[in-house]
């Protein structure tokens, strides 16, 4: 497979608001270290990726994460510190804004891992097996099958159907795409923004914005379990454990 130039977008623009702290759950601290120490030391340590993208919320968040995070680890890879927008699309279309307008042509006709700043546990393979099938389909996402049973509710407290559980994945991040195939789905959506804010639709991964914006399908890879999207004070303290092992 011809190596082709991978961007790293790493999502800290968020509030964090489920945590329940002042402090945004990506600069919280595990063993002594931000949260988002661990999830860019894995695209920092990965020999699939050429350059990191960090998005945060203001500018006290770029010095905090040059200060306190990057000169203090070395790490090499974080060409870019944007400060992000109000929803965590706003944030993305920033950053591949920032690849479109900044980086180099080589930068544009290769892939991009879009991450969340709050999942600290994505391992080496699960980069390979997105890499690999984004190189196959041009877009694919990190994903399990689901456990439990799921249940759509009528929004009055009551069950109104059970969906096939075989059929049904949680999705995770990174989010791989070529980078034109994502580039082109996002300046669409931002071109419908107003529209689609009175839609009351909530785009809440960029594989929906290639669903609904391009007719490339996004192909599911296997995530892992431990993968998590530390939300809340009980994610914080399954992270610690996952650190310990
Ligand atoms: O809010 P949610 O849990 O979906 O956020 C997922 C990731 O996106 C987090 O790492 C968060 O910091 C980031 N985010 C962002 N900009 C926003 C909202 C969320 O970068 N406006």
């Amino acid at each position: 497979m011809e190596k082709k130039f991978c961007t790293a977008v790493v999502l800290a623009a968020g509030q964090g608001k489920r945590m329940g702290t002042k402090v945004a759950k990506q600069y919280l601290e595990i063993h002594g270290r931000p949260l988002l120490y661990y999830t860019l030391r894995a695209f920092e340590e990965s020999p699939l990726i050429d350059s990191i993208v960090l998005v945060v919320g203001d500018a006290g968040q770029i010095s905090y994460c040059k200060n306190e995070i990057i000169d203090v680890y070395h790490f090499k890879k974080v060409g870019t510190i944007t400060i992000g927008g109000k929803e965590r699309y706003d944030s993305v279309f920033r950053a591949l804004s920032v690849i479109a307008e900044k980086m180099s042509g080589t930068a544009r006709e290769g892939y991009v891992f879009i991450h969340d700043g709050a999942r600290p546990f994505v391992t080496q393979e699960i980069l390979q097996r997105c890499l690999e099938a984004a190189a196959a389909n041009e877009a694919c996402v990190a994903a399990m099958p689901v456990k439990d049973t799921i249940k759509i509710a009528d929004g009055e407290g009551f069950a109104q159907s059970t969906p096939r559980r075989d059929l049904l994945w949680t999705v995770q991040t990174p989010q791989t795409f070529s980078f034109s195939l994502i580039y082109q789905a996002y300046c669409k959506m931002a071109a419908q923004r107003e529209r689609l804010e009175k839609s009351g639709i909530q785009i809440t991964d960029d594989a929906m914005v290639v669903e609904t914006f391009t007719d490339r399908k996004v192909k599911l890879v296997e995530g892992s379990y431990e993968n998590i999207k530390v939300t809340t004070p009980d994610d914080l303290k399954l992270a610690e454990v996952f650190l310990r092992g």
